[in-house]
């Protein structure tokens, strides 16, 4: 079989074993093609593992849909049939941007991809207690905030009621001037 070529021009992929499947890398730019199945081969056989700290830092990193502008406008040749390889968030919501052939061929994975995508796969349940911490974090500074609207509001409406009783005070001083009897009477 013809070797494939490297999506960004450096030339033809070597190809190498990874957890039991023959994948092509590029030795320059260490992006990674895979045929169709053996991205979820490699997710499935679990071989690799990651020091927790690398685990953190990747998941940190992971989550949200869409496609950023700038990976859009990329244009990679599929290595099997030359089209165009669109970019997509991989699983939807990884956050991982892929280049996947609209033929079917397999996927275009830039240097670290990879192992992104399988930590990624392995602790996604992770990726989604971090999202509903911080969703409950947020509702929580809400409501923070909606107690310090609150009190804030009534603080002011006590500064309006005291400016207002102290002009009352102004006034019935002024009637008292002249009405002084009656005001006293009316004194409260
Ligand atoms: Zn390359
Ligand atoms: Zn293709």
């Amino acid at each position: 079989m013809r070797r494939k070529n490297c999506v960004n021009g450096c030339g033809a992929l070597d190809e190498l074993q990874y957890e039991g499947v023959a994948i092509d890398q590029c030795q320059q730019c260490k992006g990674i093609w895979l045929d169709t199945s053996e991205l979820t081969e490699i997710i499935q056989t679990k071989k690799q593992s990651w020091p927790e700290a690398t685990i953190e830092k990747v998941l940190a990193t992971c989550g949200g849909s869409g496609v950023p502008e700038k990976e859009r406008r990329r244009s990679l040749p599929c290595p099997l049939c030359g089209d165009n390889l669109p970019a997509v968030n991989y699983q939807g919501n990884s956050g991982v941007i892929v280049n996947t052939c609209a033929n079917n061929h397999g996927v275009w994975l830039d240097a670290g991809e990879l192992s992104k995508i399988q930590i990624y796969m392995e602790n996604r349940h992770r990726v989604g207690k971090t999202f509903t911490d911080k969703h409950q974090q947020l509702l929580n500074d809400a409501e923070i905030g909606d107690k310090l609207r609150h009190t804030e509001s009534r603080l002011e409406r006590v500064k309006e009621w005291r400016q207002a009783s102290r002009k009352v005070s102004g006034y019935r001083d002024t009637r008292r001037d002249g009405f002084g009897s009656i005001f006293d009477f009316f004194d409260f």
